[in-house]
């Protein structure tokens, strides 16, 4: 059964009533709504707890996609209990967590836009990301960190704009990835913008970001390694350079 997946809308909503749709064998919700984050495009899924009526808790350990993406699927740590179809649940994000997923998630952005490149994979981290690109020229991680922290700092907006499959089929330069699938089959799809009119960016992501450049704070370049002849793998830890003693 297709599901409200409410943080398409809204990155900050950490918390919302639900009604059970159904469970799976191995205990998975399934929700007519949600603000849990199913794990797609680099970005894993979130964790947190579901608060039942009596008061007691289903702590969760995973939130993924079912057969398609209107499907999520919210995995309960095992041995908590079960919960029931047509029960009411609170759910909770694990808020710092995810925040800190945003932070990153916009961060890679960034970097994509400082080093204009095809990306070829992706993984957000709540300590480290990675990025990697299409490139066969040496570049200087520093120079790399203080172009970020320069877009951090100019505080631009970044916001959502739907576009539909039709629309991104015929507008094929704006994916950035190579091998990542950008976030269709909804029929819509999302283009994450940064900056007064799209100035700074604008790439199709399905994943969560902040809302201003300012909230991703200090990061920075901890590694630039060369995975293969034409491929460059970005680390960006959260911080400054003189956090790597
Ligand atoms: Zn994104």
């Amino acid at each position: 059964m297709p599901v409200n997946a409410l943080y398409r809308d809204d990155f900050y909503l950490s918390t919302t009533e639900a009604v059970v749709t159904a469970i799976h064998e191995d205990g998975g919700i399934e929700l007519d709504q949600t603000c849990f984050y199913a794990t797609s495009g680099g970005q894993p899924g979130d964790t947190g707890f579901f608060e039942r009526a009596d008061g007691s808790k289903i702590v969760l350990g995973q939130t993924k996609h079912g057969a398609t993406k209107d499907i999520i699927v919210h995995v309960p740590l095992e041995g908590e209990a079960l919960a029931a179809v047509g029960e009411k649940l609170v759910l909770h994000v694990d808020w710092p967590r995810r925040y800190r997923l945003m932070r990153m998630h916009t961060a890679c952005h960034l970097l994509s836009v400082v080093c204009q490149y095809p990306i070829t994979g992706a993984a957000v981290g709540e300590d480290e990301s990675r990025v990697d690109f299409d490139m066969s020229e040496t570049i200087d991680k520093d120079e790399v960190t203080a172009k970020m922290m320069a877009l951090v700092k100019e505080n631009h907006p970044v916001f959502v704009q739907w576009i539909t499959d039709d629309e991104l089929a015929a507008n094929p330069g704006i994916v950035k990835s190579k091998n990542v699938r950008p976030p269709i089959g909804l029929g819509r799809v999302s283009l994450v913008c940064i900056g007064d009119n799209s100035a700074v960016d604008s790439q199709p992501c399905g994943g969560t970001h902040v809302s201003e450049t300012q909230e991703v704070g200090a990061i920075y370049i901890a590694k630039i390694e060369k995975k293969g002849k034409e491929n460059r793998r970005f680390r960006i830890r959260f911080g400054t350079p003189t956090d790597e003693a």
